[in-house]
């Protein structure tokens, strides 16, 4: 390609990302405000963690089985330590192998097993270079850039690992009470896009953080969700409820649940993937989407009748709360997590407003994780995330919600003389939160009346030679056409009144 060809090329967003504009985006700052306020009239305050994590966190806390964990992260080299090119000359390649040394010395390199390997490779390659000439020196670029030279870090694919993180760095633990944290960001998942599946996407969740596993918490987190749903005027939505129970009762119904699967008749039904996870995971043979599955899991032992006492008490009451609160909820005993620390509540809300990807929010407890990461015993935690993406597109379905912005005042200024009253007139205004067009030319009388029409303003201020002479300006209404002259200082209370 000529230079001059690849310079004009347009560059388009990754695929599986987006770009949201205004209009659109109006109606994302009003879900957002939303959420924050349903939020913290339940006092959650927000945490900000930073997007991308040691690649090791998320490991450990989603499990490495998932497919999130094995598939689907954006992960890298933070290569801040060193720097390796591609040495052009003797000299140069000799000077990088001795600094590569020394960096590998000094600890700069980590000693992983996997470089102890890469460098006894590259130097075994560096001696060769005399011998074997060129395909030496490919062979040490080759081994060069083997080398794992930084810590590896991925974007977030989800929060609740980072806000744990945070949670134990800080010492969370040792402030009063319950520590009830929410937050909003985007997520990235190398997902295949499609409708309401993204790979940079949208969260806000809420967590729980602290000694109680009461059911009280649950159901309030649960009760936040449906608020929310409720203000967005969200009608058509399923919650489904589960328990999935505890290292005591989980481990026998799992083993229960393996039995069944591995008899013949049984086996013998499933696809491939539920087969594999007969032996690795049977559990999440249970969320199988397989239409030809599905009547084989319904008649598969649910883990709600072999939770152990304490579980079945938890769930018991988990129940008489929603009910309590009037939340109406959906007993889904397919509703499950496949890692050893999700205990107990699990729960999804669906909305068949959505299409394929129907899932607006999920959520559960872990009571491991804390400690699983390095963090005190005996802390307890429960939590959510929701989908931003899919929230706005319910409420647009929902039809209910007009969150577009409008312009109050379009100032139609025309001569130099009436400019400085122009700009006077638009920060007066601003400084009053009404939202003000101030056009950056003049533009001619009709041309700023189109323009403040299709802008949706509803007001127009008119400055020209005639409002100056007399020290007036005028106002027009553009829902009817009104107009009138008025004084700069009645017009403050004209447009106060007029919101
Ligand atoms: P998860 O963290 O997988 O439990 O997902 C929680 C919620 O995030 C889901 O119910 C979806 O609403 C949303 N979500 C998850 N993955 C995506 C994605 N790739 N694109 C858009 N929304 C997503």
């Amino acid at each position: 390609m000529a230079k001059s060809e690849g310079e004009r090329r347009k560059f388009r967003a990754i695929k599986g990302t987006r770009d949201i504009l205004p209009p659109d985006s109006a109606l994302w700052n009003w879900f957002e405000k939303t959420a924050r306020g349903v939020m913290e009239s339940y006092n959650f305050g927000e945490i900000r963690t930073p997007i991308f994590e040691e690649t090791e966190l998320f490991a450990r806390s989603i499990g490495v089985e998932t497919d999130v964990v094995s598939k689907e992260m954006y992960t890298f080299e933070d290569r801040e330590n060193i720097r390796v090119g591609y040495p052009q000359t003797w000299e140069e390649l000799i000077k990088t192998n001795a600094a590569v040394m020394e960096a590998w010395k000094s600890g700069k390199i980590p000693r992983t097993p996997y470089n102890e390997i890469a460098i006894e490779q590259l130097q075994s390659a560096f001696q060769d270079i005399e011998n074997v000439g060129t395909p030496g020196i490919l062979r040490f670029l080759f081994e060069l850039h083997n080398l794992d030279l930084g810590e590896k870090i991925t974007l977030r694919p989800e929060a609740t690992a980072s806000v744990v993180r945070a949670y134990i760095e800080h010492g969370m633990h040792t402030r009063a009470g319950d520590q009830k944290l929410y937050y909003i960001g985007p997520m990235f998942r190398r997902e295949r896009p499609q409708k309401g599946r993204y790979r940079q996407f949208y969260q806000i969740g809420a967590e729980v953080l602290g000694t109680s596993d009461a059911p009280a918490i649950d159901a309030e987190l649960i009760q936040m969700l449906t608020d929310l749903l409720e203000r967005c005027q969200i009608e058509k939505y399923t919650l489904l409820i589960n328990s999935i129970g505890c290292a005591e009762c989980r481990p026998k119904y799992v083993e229960l649940l393996r039995a069944k699967l591995r008899e013949p008749e049984i086996f013998s039904k499933l696809g491939a993937d539920s087969q594999r996870r007969v032996e690795t995971n049977p559990l999440r043979v249970m969320d199988s989407k397989l239409p030809e599955e599905q009547e084989i899991i319904e008649k598969l032992p649910k883990i709600s009748e072999h939770l152990c006492a304490e579980c079945k008490a938890h769930y018991e009451k988990l129940k008489r709360e929603l009910a309590l609160r009037e939340v109406p909820f959906t007993e889904s005993p397919r509703l499950v997590r496949g890692l050893d620390y999700y205990m107990r509540t699990t729960f999804e809300i669906t909305s068949p407003i959505l299409g394929a990807q129907n899932a607006l929010c999920g959520g559960g407890r872990y009571d491991g994780l804390v400690e699983m990461l390095g963090g005190p015993k005996g802390i307890k935690g429960i939590g959510f995330a929701l989908g931003e993406d899919r929230f706005i597109d319910a409420i647009v379905e929902a039809e209910k919600i007009n969150a577009t912005r409008t312009v109050d005042a379009f100032i139609a200024w025309m001569g130099e003389r009436a400019y400085p009253m122009a700009v006077r007139l638009a920060r007066v205004l601003r400084g009053e939160k009404h939202t003000v067009e101030l056009p950056p030319e003049e533009t001619k009388f009709r041309k700023a009346l189109e323009r403040a029409d299709k802008m949706g303003a509803r007001y127009v201020l008119i400055i020209g030679e005639d409002e100056i002479a007399s020290d007036m300006l005028t106002i027009k209404r553009l829902a009817d056409g009104k107009q009138e002259k008025i004084s700069e200082e009645a017009l403050v209370d004209y447009l106060r009144g007029a919101r």
